[in-house]
């Protein structure tokens, strides 16, 4: 059987599977005999996975890669694993070395001279 992940508290293994719906409302709707057993139906094919610690419904399967992230994420933060350290700080203290940049010098038009003819 696949394991889950819940997202609310990080639980790891099977989910729980639970109905949807009210039992309050299965029961009203048996009462007034034809919507119940629809509503019956419809509880039985539409069950959910719930986490079997929280009861959140927010559950991801482990076999996904969402899921592995979510897993691994959880590892860290259960070890207080500081691994991730960016290299964002080491590359704010470089300094950029700025080249003066000269401009090219003017060019001169090749003068003409009126007086060589
Ligand atoms: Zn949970």
């Amino acid at each position: 059987m696949a394991d889950y992940i819940c997202m609310e508290c990080k639980y790891e293994g099977p989910a729980r599977k639970s109905k949807r719906g009210s039992k309050k409302l299965e029961v009203i709707g048996w009462m007034m005999f034809p919507f119940g057993l629809p509503y019956t139906i419809w509880r039985m094919v539409t069950k959910i996975k719930v986490c079997k610690h929280c009861g959140g419904q927010s559950l991801l399967p482990l076999s996904s890669d969402a899921g592995k992230r979510l897993s691994e994420i959880a590892r860290q933060e259960l070890t207080g694993g500081k691994t991730l350290i960016t290299a964002k700080e080491k590359a704010d203290t470089v300094p950029k070395p700025s080249a003066p940049l000269t401009p090219p010098p003017p060019r001169r038009a090749p003068s003409e001279d009126p007086g060589t003819w």
